[in-house]
């Protein structure tokens, strides 16, 4: 946990977040500012700035895993939907607490800007 990450804020409950799913090691809520209709937040409750710092396989599956039982959920799954994790400065990284965007509800480009 870092004092001032803001990801590890909402993981406390110090922002009040509504998760729209949560188990022991991850939780899910909405980004602030979509991108898409359906635009989801996927962090592990542990803190790790990045992908670049991560060491735990598990960990990054389970990311993974819950952002697809969220989209078939949100019923976004069979229509299709993009995860991205951004990385450090050339990707547009802003919040240093790894997280994996779930897009979807809407048609994506390729590549990406
Ligand atoms: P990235 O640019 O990949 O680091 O993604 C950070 C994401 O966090 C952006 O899409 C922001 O809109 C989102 N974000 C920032 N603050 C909040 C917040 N308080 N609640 C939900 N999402 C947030
Ligand atoms: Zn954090």
């Amino acid at each position: 946990m870092a004092d001032d990450c803001l990801f590890c804020r909402i993981v406390r409950k110090e922002i009040p977040v509504n998760f729209v799913a949560e188990d022991e090691h991850s939780v899910a809520f909405k980004d602030i500012n979509p991108q898409a209709p359906v635009h989801i937040l996927v962090i592990p409750r542990e803190h790790v700035a990045s992908l670049d710092q991560a060491k735990d396989a598990a960990m990054l599956g389970r990311l993974s895993l819950m952002a697809a039982e969220i989209a078939r959920k949100e019923g976004v799954a069979a229509g299709g939907y993009r995860t991205v994790m951004n990385t450090n400065s050339h990707a547009g990284q802003t919040v240093f607490h790894v997280h994996l965007h779930l897009l979807g509800g809407r048609s994506m480009h390729w590549p990406p800007g």
